[in-house]
């Protein structure tokens, strides 16, 4: 039995492979927690008193419930209101439970937002993006916050140089707006490894009709099996890779890169209409 490198109390049960640290239950929370208030303050900081809108994704959604969980610890502090958002197509098991972090919820609001059955990672993003940006528009919402992960970032990176779109780089980037709202990648500052070893403890599970497909993922993952731990360089390079990558116009649902020709609205909304297909 390994000892946790940071507490040398508990068992430690996660290892990240590239700083050799182990780390226990309480402190791998500890770690997410401070990525997230970290994405949060790189991404411009939210004012006090938010009112912070965290949807299960459709593009991770068992790792939306690790961040309900964390987020609701989080903006406690700082006097938030944090508003889940749960779509009736995403399956929860068992089902019933109650989600991580509920109890610290100011509402849990159910909605209807048909997905595709599938997508590539940044078409994805974009659609929930898109979808709750306009579900927190509704709620008076300042914030979203998707549980997109650094690992995410630089597969969304990959993807659009493999892919030869540079307007698909903005899903690498950490935040968006999309009108009023500004929509954060949650745990964009570490490795999904991380969040997955905590969401992988939790007693309630979640499903995405949608398969979500990157033609990256197979080249990072054959890089280091099955744990493509990040580390910080990852990070800078990719935030300065998708600047280089501006100068496209903003589409007005999802916030991501229009494909130019000054269009206001990009190809995956143009295509999916994410923000017509929910229903509170
Ligand atoms: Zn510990
Ligand atoms: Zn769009």
């Amino acid at each position: 039995m390994a000892l946790c490198s940071v507490c040398r109390r508990r068992e430690a049960f996660y290892l990240r492979t590239y700083s050799g640290q182990r780390l226990c239950a309480a402190c791998l929370r500890r770690t997410l927690e401070r990525a997230l208030r970290r994405s949060i303050s790189e991404a411009g900081g939210l004012p006090p008193r938010s009112r912070v809108v965290v949807p299960v994704s459709f593009t991770s959604p068992h790792l939306s419930l690790a961040l309900l969980d964390v987020a609701v610890r989080v903006e406690r502090r700082f006097g938030s209101e944090v508003v889940g958002v749960v779509p009736r197509e995403v399956e929860v098991e068992p089902e019933g439970a109650s989600l991580p972090g509920e109890q610290g919820l100011s509402r849990l609001v159910r909605v209807s937002v048909p997905p595709p059955e599938e997508a590539t990672l940044s078409e994805c993003i974009r659609f929930d993006s898109a979808w709750s940006a306009r579900v927190a528009e509704s709620l008076g919402g300042n914030a979203v916050l998707l549980p997109l992960t650094l690992t995410d970032r630089v597969l969304a990176m990959l993807d659009s140089l493999i892919l030869g779109e540079a307007w698909l780089a903005s899903e690498s980037l950490l935040s968006r707006s999309v009108g009023g709202v500004r929509v954060i990648h949650a745990f964009g500052t570490i490795e999904g490894e991380a969040v997955a070893a905590y969401a992988a403890r939790m007693e309630v599970r979640a499903w995405s009709p949608c398969r979500v497909a990157s033609p990256s993922k197979k080249v990072l993952y054959s890089v280091a099996y099955r744990r493509p731990e990040l580390e910080y360089s990852a990070l800078k390079t990719i935030s300065r890779l998708a600047q280089l990558a501006g100068g496209f116009g903003v589409c007005r649902y999802c916030g991501g890169f229009t494909a130019g020709g000054g269009a206001s609205v990009c190809p995956v909304c143009e295509r999916l209409r994410p923000a017509e297909r929910v229903r509170l």
